[in-house]
């Protein structure tokens, strides 16, 4: 694979990036552990952290536990629960008959 010349330019950057998904890795789907969260979910994460070490919770018992999945999971999930009310809507209908 040929790699840009601008890419060399940048390598410092791309560097960075590296270590950012070291620090990344902390906020991995809770359910899979494989994907990252989106930026969006580590933001309430990270509101929600903030939170609790203002209410002085954090590490503590009444600590927030949100479960947190990543996009392919919610997606799975979602498909579940669509799966689950069909089936239930069926089984209300069988059962009028
Ligand atoms: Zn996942």
């Amino acid at each position: 694979m040929r790699i840009p010349g601008e890419f060399e330019e940048f390598s410092y950057i791309l560097g960075d990036l590296d270590s950012v998904e070291v620090t990344g890795s902390l906020y991995k789907c809770f359910k899979c552990g494989k994907e990252d969260l989106s930026d969006e979910i580590v933001e309430q994460i990270k509101e929600v952290t903030l939170d609790d070490v203002a209410a002085g919770v954090c590490g503590t018992e009444d600590e927030t536990r949100i479960y947190f999945v990543c996009d392919k999971c919610k997606r799975k999930e979602e498909m579940r629960k669509m799966r689950r009310a069909r089936r239930m809507r069926r089984g209300r209908r069988r059962s009028r008959r």
